[in-house]
């Protein structure tokens, strides 16, 4: 389980989250919507401190991330990012055995054998040995998608996943995305898909000004929005 306690988070004297509460139950999906410069990247960078907190507290399955070292807390809690980020020299696989290999110590072979399988996991099997240039957008984010996978993370974090590709593989990637939380991945999806977050989440979290308006179930927060700010973002993204 992944639980925020009273997070805040600056840059220098400029706080753009304050003191924010959530709870994560394992094996469920929250979806974090809102305005541009809302906070909501920053969140996720304070989770898994990309960005170290201002002050508050970030649990996960009971123990303070800050307690922990960084290498060790990024390989239980994956992100994915908007821009892939791929290493462009190398393989689809190399790109997803890299970590396993460099942070866990696992051995080549053995850390190649996972990246197989996650690569296979997100439909990629046949593209292992392709350089990330030579797949599409949508491609490039599953071999993303599957080096977060590698580590086997106990949480996945996910920053406009899908917010830079073409319109026509947006689908591919947020089908896969579910597919995780059928699985039962325990997630936490910044998104502007309000279709995916509709569908997918357990709970819906609207953040304005670096505060959480309203918070619920996605029928709750669609169909019946209570907080003016939230009816007023959705008449203009819906
Ligand atoms: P978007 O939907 O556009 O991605 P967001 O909700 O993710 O927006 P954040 O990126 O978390 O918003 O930004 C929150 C606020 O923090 C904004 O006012 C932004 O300008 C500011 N901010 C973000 N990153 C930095 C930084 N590295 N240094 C200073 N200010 C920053
Ligand atoms: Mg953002």
């Amino acid at each position: 389980s992944l639980e925020l306690k009273d997070l805040s988070m600056a840059y220098g004297d400029f706080k753009v989250v304050r003191h924010m509460s959530l709870a994560v139950a394992p094996g469920t999906t929250t979806c974090i919507i809102g305005p541009s410069g809302s906070g909501k990247s920053t969140v996720l960078r304070g989770i898994n401190r990309l960005h170290e907190p201002a002050s508050g507290d970030v649990l996960l399955d009971g123990k303070s991330v800050l307690t922990l070292k960084p290498d060790l807390l990024r390989m239980r809690i994956g992100m994915v990012f908007q821009h892939f980020n791929l290493f462009p020299d190398h393989t689809a696989l190399d790109n997803v055995a890299l970590a396993p290999w460099k942070v866990k110590g696992l051995s080549k072979h053995d850390a190649r054998s996972i990246a197989r399988e996650c690569l296979a996991e997100v439909g990629l099997a046949e593209r292992s040995e392709h350089r990330p240039h030579d797949l599409s957008g949508g491609q490039q984010q599953r071999v993303a998608i599957a080096r977060a996978l590698a580590m086997n993370p106990a949480v996945m974090l996910f920053d406009e996943a899908t917010s830079a590709l073409d319109p026509e593989l947006v689908n591919g990637v947020l089908n896969l995305m579910a597919d995780l939380c059928r699985r039962g991945m325990t997630m936490v999806v910044v998104t502007h898909e309000m279709g995916f977050a509709r569908r997918v989440a357990d709970q819906v979290v609207f953040m304005d000004e670096g505060e959480v308006v309203e918070a619920g179930p996605p029928a709750q927060m669609f169909d019946a929005p209570q907080s003016p700010r939230l009816q007023r973002f959705l008449s203009e993204v819906l």
